[in-house]
């Protein structure tokens, strides 16, 4: 049997240093022992001075380990602001240098997409703008910021097809054989009654208007 701030060692049962242990407790004259992977270990028969050994000595090593994990946490922090800091900022910079840098992980996009859009409901953020063709992590970045705030950097630049806007504004039910009725989603006083048969017509009275056009393209 070894008792002592590096290990815990009472054969058959355990032996195993302390950070393995998350607690040990007492049930009668049982010790249990609860290890880090949900294992109970239990210890029948120990007698009491053994008992309060292995109690003490782990109360040290909590103790002990306590303050070890604060200095070094203090010392780490002042260097983990700065690192952080600089690979913030950049990140915030256009590099054309990095214009075909990889991919960022799509969640990673999704969290800074998702980040904006609750920035968006706060403040009025200043939004960096990606330049065209360029993957560097800034404009990366940014391109996610656009996303989360609803814009699609993607369709900024497409040419919208005026006609295709056109057609997509009406409503168009076929009211019977090859007749169709369009009406204008946003007034429904705007209708019209299209006939696709021989000849083809439009109430509206022109031969090549946009609702016959809209019938069949739908
Ligand atoms: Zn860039
Ligand atoms: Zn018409």
């Amino acid at each position: 049997m070894k008792i002592n701030k590096q290990i815990l060692h009472i054969p058959p049962y355990i032996s195993t240093s302390w950070d393995n242990i998350v607690s040990i407790s007492t049930r009668e004259y049982h010790l249990i022992i609860t290890l880090k992977n949900s294992m109970i270990v239990e210890i029948p028969n120990l007698n009491g001075q053994i008992i309060e050994l292995i109690f003490d000595t782990h109360a040290k090593v909590l103790e002990s380990g306590t303050k070890t994990t604060k200095a070094s946490f203090n010392l780490s922090l002042p260097q983990m602001t700065n690192t952080g800091y600089e690979s913030l900022y950049s990140a915030m910079q256009h590099d054309p240098s990095q214009k075909d840098a990889s991919d960022l992980p799509a969640d990673v996009l999704k969290k800074i997409a998702n980040v904006a859009k609750l920035f968006a409901e706060e403040v009025n953020i200043d939004m960096p703008q990606p330049e065209k063709n360029c993957n560097c992590t800034h404009c990366q970045i940014a391109k996610a910021l656009q996303m989360g705030l609803g814009v699609n950097p993607e369709n900024l630049d497409e040419a919208v097809d005026e006609a295709d806007l056109k057609f997509r504004t009406w409503d168009i039910k076929e009211e019977g054989s090859k007749l169709f009725s369009v009406v204008n989603p946003l007034d429904q006083n705007e209708h019209y009654s299209v006939y696709l048969g021989e000849p083809v017509g439009c109430t509206c009275g022109n031969k090549n208007c946009e609702h016959i056009k809209a019938v069949l393209k739908s």
